[in-house]
């Protein structure tokens, strides 16, 4: 059953459970509601995205999600590496490994430091125990199992990126949580003290002992709420993790949008990007990716190792469940694009990549040709962007690169660049 078949089949008969409402979590208010309101990225009542999104209509939408797609979720568990807590006793040799946790949930290990990003270590991502979409695989590593967290980075809100019984089971384990504008909010609803939430606007910093973690730009959505009452309330971004040795970029949910080049300028290069590759679907092309766009979208960062996220763990779109791993393949191989796709539970060393095995079953798939993806918008916003490269924003080079010694990027309320004027719906 998918998750908006079982949020019908509740909302219908009213049987929405106390735990259920205390998952979808509560608005920003008071002073958190007042820096949202100051950002940039807030107009009318809620954030925008700097490209405007095109959405298909909800009962379309919903119509061809529940008719559903044939191999969606494997026949049985699909490979997995069960790991404990042993297998991180001992820090990489090379300084940087991620681990993926299966779907976007990973840790990454940095220099002596432990990240862990998105993390959803539950059965299921819904607000209910007992419905929505169920892992396909047991979780790789469980709570008990993981090392020393210094902070707990999310995307944005929604249910598979953020899960309220991973953040009460993670409880004191967690210095920080750095979080997008107005989740701080849910997390503060959830019991987590709000000296231990820091929010980022796009482009705001944190600094975590000797880490630098920074907010960027995505082209998504956000809401928890059962029937849309809250979309938009919270921000949503990916994220880079920087040491003085190593950069990873993070790209949390998102369609294709100019923003990558400068993501890459700023804050590149990077030694992997961990982009999203699966639950598209050519009637929300501007909220995920796809496999070939986020191809694109590694070229546009300016490359490292590319490791896919946001596939092979839940049933979320009308795809085949491998489809997006099979379409990644054929796109990084057209761009010359160096890609690891790790089993759930794997580890990769960026520096030492491991031999590419193909651990998943063949199941029948479509080619992006077929069915592909293709973001709105985006020779426009190109132009304009281009415009802009020769009549840069203050601080900035004509290349959108910071003059040595400029520490303007630094400042934790930086505007992103605009890239367009248009306004959101
Ligand atoms: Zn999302
Ligand atoms: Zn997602």
């Amino acid at each position: 059953m998918t998750l908006m078949a079982a949020v019908g089949l509740v909302v219908a008969g009213g049987a929405v459970t106390m735990s259920a409402c205390v998952a979808t979590g509560q608005n920003a208010t008071g002073a958190r509601l007042e820096v949202i309101k100051a950002s940039p990225n807030w107009r009318d009542g809620r954030f925008v995205n700097s490209l405007p999104t095109e959405k298909a209509g909800v009962f379309e939408s919903l119509g061809k999600w529940l008719r559903g797609a044939d191999h969606s979720a494997p026949d049985s568990p699909p490979a997995m590496v069960k790991r404990v807590a042993s297998d991180f006793h001992v820090a990489p040799e090379t300084g940087l490994r991620i681990t993926w946790l299966g779907h976007s949930s990973l840790l990454v290990e940095i220099d002596g430091h432990q990240v862990l990003v998105d993390p959803v270590l539950s059965e299921r991502s819904s607000p209910f125990t007992w419905a929505g979409p169920t892992r396909f695989q047991a979780t790789p590593l469980s709570i008990d199992e993981l090392p020393t967290i210094d902070a707990v980075v999310i995307s944005h809100d929604h249910y598979d990126h953020l899960d309220h019984r991973t953040v009460q089971a993670l409880g004191e384990r967690v210095p920080v949580y750095v979080v997008p504008l107005g989740v701080g909010a849910h997390l503060e609803y959830w019991g987590v003290p709000p000296e231990r939430i820091v929010e980022r606007d796009w482009w705001g910093e944190v600094t975590v002992r000797d880490l630098t973690l920074t907010a960027t730009p995505a082209r998504h959505f956000s809401g928890r709420s059962l029937v849309m009452a809250n979309q938009n309330q919270t921000l949503w971004c990916g994220w880079v993790i920087a040491s003085s040795k190593h950069r990873i970029f993070y790209s949390g949910d998102t369609g294709m949008f100019p923003g990558f080049a400068d993501i890459g300028e700023r804050l590149g290069p990077f030694n992997a990007t961990l982009i999203e590759i699966g639950a598209y679907d050519a009637l929300w092309a501007d909220l995920h990716i796809g496999p070939e766009q986020a191809v694109r979208a590694n070229q546009q960062l300016g490359g490292g190792l590319f490791i896919p996220v946001h596939w092979g763990t839940f049933d979320l779109a009308m795809h085949s469940w491998t489809e997006p791993a099979e379409r990644l393949l054929v796109a990084a191989e057209q761009a010359g694009v160096a890609v690891s796709i790790p089993r759930p539970g794997e580890s990769i060393e960026p520096a030492a990549p491991p031999v590419l095995t193909r651990w998943w079953p063949e199941t029948p798939w479509r080619e992006g040709r077929d069915a592909p993806i293709v973001s709105s918008g985006l020779d426009e916003a190109e132009q304009v962007r281009g415009a802009q490269a020769v009549d840069p924003p203050p601080g900035l080079t004509t290349s959108g690169q910071l003059p040595d010694g400029d520490d303007l990027h630094r400042s934790p309320h930086d505007p992103a660049v605009v890239i367009t004027g248009g306004r959101h719906e």
